[in-house]
């Protein structure tokens, strides 16, 4: 008997029909297999939930995670009806059933446990678990949630745990594409893809999966498949490194419109300085992207620019305008009209003139660049966001992709 995760995100579960489709597929991998099925929210569902909570600008709690979790019970009941109307032997669970065990952090729970032995013995008189993704339970019995997109962090965490055979990520997308389709239609569906890659993608805009989903699978080496809950093609896959036959030097394009530029001019140019910027934006919890510095031309100021994520734009700006007594400064501005585009690969690590390549092809199309950032295998720069379209385009052509 193999064990097989299935998950099926929101826009897979929007609605009735959605989920007797759903209930299908599920059916068809059936064979000598039991199933866990994991499954998020109507789409929409949750930020419908979220909205509620901001009325009352509630967040952070045990009301907060009681209400965002909420959405996924109505969806694995309503599978688990759909598989029981196909004589599928199925019983829909909520996290706190099996239970998974989180530590306390309400809205952004880690999973300490989950009790293997309790799927066992639901395994004895059922074929199917539907299992709602995305929460959890905490030490003093108080339902948490793994932060939003979470249920695929639910799915990677199960499949560890009892090892299963495989883990399918449906969605409603054919698999990780070498760039948003939406912008570049000659954009192709990727068929193997290295968790590191995968990694940067997610953290550098592609919205596929969860980012610890990948964490998760690359610590457990288990492979990932990213693939369509509507056209039953295969898939992408997310594996080790080694998998790989051929390391693209390139392996996709993503891009971000959620950052924002912090510029700090005239500030003194001493040891020091940067610690207290930075040690500031740490203590109030706002994470910084790329850096810059440069010296001025007296050579006594310089300025300082970086990245933060667009939601930490109020605070960041508040922190700064408040700090002039621990560092002094001439102007601080901040810019949301900014997108950053990246180029991914593994191939990268062992090439020279990638970086090049990729400036020479913004100049070209007289795009300026205001910050860079790299890793290994990653080139990211931070452009102005109405030059994000053709960015991406002319990249993606470069590039060979
Ligand atoms: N329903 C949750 C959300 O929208 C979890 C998930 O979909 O992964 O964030
Ligand atoms: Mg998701």
């Amino acid at each position: 008997m193999n064990k097989i995760v299935m998950k099926f995100g929101g826009t897979s579960v929007a609605g009735t029909e959605k989920l007797k489709n759903i209930a299908k597929i599920v059916k068809s991998q059936l064979k000598n297999n039991k199933l866990i099925v994991i499954l998020s929210a109507m789409a929409g569902e949750t930020n419908k939930l979220q909205s509620y909570l901001d009325e009352f600008q509630e967040q952070n709690s045990i009301e907060s995670d009681l209400v965002l979790t909420s959405g996924e019970q109505v969806t694995i009941g309503l599978l688990s009806v759909a598989l029981k109307n196909l004589g599928v032997k199925s019983i829909p669970l909520l996290g706190w059933q099996v239970p998974i065990l989180t530590d306390e952090n309400y809205e952004k729970a880690k999973i300490l446990n989950i009790d293997k032995k309790r799927i066992k013995e639901y395994f004895l008189n059922y074929d199917v678990i539907v299992l709602a993704g995305f929460q959890g339970i905490n030490l003093t019995g108080k339902i948490t949630s793994l932060g939003r997109g979470g249920s695929d962090t639910t799915a990677v965490a199960i499949a560890s745990a009892i090892d299963a055979e495989r883990c399918d990520i449906y969605t409603d997308v054919d698999g990780v594409f070498t760039t948003d389709p939406n912008i570049e239609s000659n954009a192709k569906k990727i068929s193997k893809l290295s968790y590191e890659e995968m990694l940067e993608m997610s953290s550098t805009g592609a919205k596929v999966l969860h980012t610890r989903s990948v964490e998760l699978a690359m610590k457990n080496n288990l492979t990932l498949q990213v693939l369509s809950s509507i056209t039953n093609k295969t898939g992408t896959f997310i594996v080790d490194e080694k998998e790989l036959i051929e390391k693209e030097i390139v392996s996709g394009v993503s891009y971000s419109n959620n950052e924002a530029k912090v510029s700090i001019s005239g500030i003194l140019d001493k040891p020091g300085i940067s610690a207290k910027i930075f040690g500031l934006m740490a203590e109030n919890n706002i994470n910084v992207d790329m850096i810059v510095q440069n010296i001025s031309q007296d050579g006594i100021s310089a300025n300082m620019t970086f990245t933060i994520n667009q939601k930490d734009y109020d605070l960041t700006k508040t922190v700064i305008e408040n700090s002039k007594k621990l560092f002094d400064y001439k102007s601080l501005s901040l810019d949301k009209k900014v997108a950053k585009i990246s180029v991914i690969g593994m191939g990268m690590m062992s090439q020279a003139g990638v970086a090049e390549k990729m400036f020479k092809t913004l100049a070209k199309n007289s795009i300026n660049i205001l910050a860079i950032s790299t890793s290994e295998i990653k080139i990211s720069v931070l452009i102005d966001k109405k030059h994000t379209n053709i960015a991406v385009k002319t990249l993606h052509e470069v590039y060979n992709l």
